[in-house]
């Protein structure tokens, strides 16, 4: 049992004694301790790979499966708000607090859909990269900023959608993060980036910018099983990263394409389509991966 989780148990005191308390726990008390909040980011650094679409998805899959889940918007573009519904509104994203203006967790919004809390993002990031720059502890103030949010056990899983750029915001989210989930996608460009991201996470790591980084896994995405370069692309990828690829690959469809326009995920859009039920399993995999399966 962890420290704090100590600090909260009230202790009853006997009826006869008002100087001694009693050891006796009151019955609801569970001893399980708080799960820690994992932390992923999407990120690669390549635009229009998948990263919003696997953020939204997995998110809305991971609160459907009953995990209290953050979806946290760094993304300028704010793909990701608007593919849950909200809307883009100045002064609701992260911007302010990465500058030291006030506090991270008073930006979460809730969702229409249950379990699914929302860091949303605007236009007011694109100049984040600049501004949080000049900053003092420039490369950790997201991780500074998210730490209250992470100590309030209010979510088992943050999810953060990166800007397709390695820029400060990307960054950032790299050294504030437990775990890495790349999406590549499945096309010949794909393989050139294979590199780059073996290559960072060494650099993250052995640079001090976040020594525990781990990458999750590869997700492989707009899958499209009528081409060979599809089947191509996935096979040299896992020759690659081995067991690191997800063994869920997600097609390309309509559907998943349309849902952003209607501000849904996947899971509530079309439930019996090709890509929800790709992101339910993906989710799932994620899930063992990170022991965190019912
Ligand atoms: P950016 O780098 O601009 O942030 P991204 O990496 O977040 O882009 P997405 O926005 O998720 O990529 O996807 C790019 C486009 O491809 C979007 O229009 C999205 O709807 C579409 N798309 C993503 N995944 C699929 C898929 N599996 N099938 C069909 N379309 C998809
Ligand atoms: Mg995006």
């Amino acid at each position: 049992m962890s420290l704090c989780s100590i600090a909260r148990i009230p202790i009853r005191r006997s009826k006869r004694s008002n100087s001694s308390p009693s050891l006796a726990l009151p019955a609801v008390l569970s001893l399980n301790p708080p799960v820690p909040t994992k932390i992923i980011a999407v990120a690669n650094q390549k635009g229009g790979v998948g990263k919003t679409t696997t953020s939204v998805n997995v998110a809305a899959c991971l609160a459907s499966v009953g995990k209290k889940t953050l979806l946290l918007d760094l993304d300028p573009q704010a793909n990701a708000t608007s593919g849950v519904g909200l809307e883009k509104i100045e002064g609701a994203s992260a911007y302010r607090p990465l500058l030291g203006d006030g506090a991270l967790i008073d930006k979460i919004q809730s969702s229409a859909f249950a379990n699914l809390e929302v860091i949303p993002s605007e236009v007011d990031m694109c100049g984040a990269d600049i501004e949080i720059a000049r900053a003092e502890n420039h490369l950790q103030r997201l991780r500074l900023t998210l730490q209250p949010v992470v100590d309030s056990n209010r979510f088992e899983l943050i999810i953060i959608d990166c800007p397709p750029s390695l820029g400060i915001l990307t960054l950032n989210a790299f050294a504030a993060t437990d775990y890495l989930l790349v999406p590549l996608q499945c096309e010949y460009y794909a393989l050139e980036g294979i590199s780059m991201v073996t290559r960072l996470l060494s650099q993250l790591r052995e640079g001090g910018i976040n020594p525990n980084l781990e990458l999750l896994g590869v997700v492989m995405t707009m899958f499209d099983g009528r081409t060979k370069l599809s089947q191509q692309v996935v096979s040299e990828v896992r020759q690659h990263f081995a067991d690191k690829v997800f063994d869920t690959v997600i097609p390309r469809t309509t559907r998943l394409a349309e849902a952003p326009s209607y501000g849904k995920p996947i899971i509530h859009y079309d439930k019996y389509s090709a890509g929800s039920a790709a992101y339910e399993v993906l989710t799932q995999e994620l899930l063992q991966r990170l022991g965190m399966q019912e």
